[in-house]
């Protein structure tokens, strides 16, 4: 029986006491070493760790781009454990959406037809597939990038198409390994913007990062060290400045909206200990 989250709804992610152990010769290298997480539905996460601490290797089991050598794993109510390469490449395209720190955009090839090719993938017919193509880079502000090459773009902009990319299968989850890893300090805030609206949406996007200032734009940390998760709670969420806070709203209703989003945070914890059963 899958973990449930409160009365009906699936997590969109539950890994029970994951283990991935790399064997390099004689040596066996634990990159994770039992680790228990669950995203809800509309979660905004930074897995947040230093170089070697597992980061990646949690994020390539999320995406099922790699299985545990210990350990459950449910994506949205299906246990991978049961698939074949075959059926886990099917629900990969299905229910995810990846954003890479290098972009991967496919080169010589416009912006539209790239966010097209999930949907040639997931076979949808041609003008459908034009039709969501169109609607995604219009979601990230690019309509009138739309027959321009990768090399014609910014990397900001190449990002964006990225994140039309991941959008427009319309997966249950967005997965980003350092977004902003290759994007000055402006074009991060950007993708950052266009995710933190992506998630108001309702949007589930687990990403890793290891700069505060970008995981300052989630609503929840998750910290690993060495293999394993040691903190799991509320983001430092993004302060503005009391000059710059006091041009949206009063100082005091920053206060509360401060405290609200904390507590927000705060619930959705306490729900998903509670659907760990931890
Ligand atoms: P991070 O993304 O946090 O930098 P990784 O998940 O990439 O960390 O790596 C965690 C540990 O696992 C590191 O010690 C790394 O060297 C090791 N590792 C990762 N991938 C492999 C692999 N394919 N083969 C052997 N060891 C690996
Ligand atoms: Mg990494």
């Amino acid at each position: 029986m899958p973990p449930r989250m409160g009365q009906e709804r699936l997590p969109v992610v539950a890994l029970r006491n994951v283990a991935r152990t790399y064997q390099m010769g004689d040596i066996e290298v634990q990159a994770l070493r039992g680790v228990s997480l669950t995203v809800g539905t509309g979660d905004f996460v930074a897995i947040m760790g230093a170089s070697g601490s597992g980061k990646s290797t949690l994020m390539n089991i999320i995406g099922c781009l790699d299985v545990p050598s210990r350990g459950r794993y449910w994506l949205d109510g299906v246990d991978v454990r049961q698939l074949d390469e075959h059926a886990l490449a099917r629900i990969r395209n299905r229910k995810i959406g990846f954003v890479f720190q290098s972009f991967n955009l496919i080169p010589r090839t416009t912006a539209l037809a790239n966010v097209e090719l999930p949907l040639i993938y997931a076979g949808l017919p041609a003008k459908e597939r034009r039709a969501r193509a169109e609607a995604a880079l219009d979601l990230v502000g690019l309509s009138d990038r739309a027959n321009h090459l990768p090399n014609e773009m910014s990397g900001g902009q190449q990002q964006r198409v990225a994140v039309a990319r991941a959008l427009a299968t319309n997966p249950a989850l967005i997965l980003a390994d350092e977004p902003t890893g290759n994007l000055d300090t402006r074009s991060g805030e950007e993708i950052m913007r266009i995710f933190t609206a992506l998630n108001e949406a309702g949007r589930t996007v687990v990403l890793v990062t290891h700069e505060h200032d970008i995981a300052a734009y989630t609503t929840r940390t998750v910290r690993v060290r060495d293999g394993l998760i040691v903190y799991d709670g509320p983001s430092d969420r993004v302060r503005l400045q009391p000059t710059e806070a006091s041009q949206v709203v009063p100082a005091s209703e920053t206060a509360d909206t401060s405290q609200a989003a904390t507590s927000q945070a705060a619930t959705s914890q306490a729900a998903t200990s509670q659907a760990v059963g931890s």
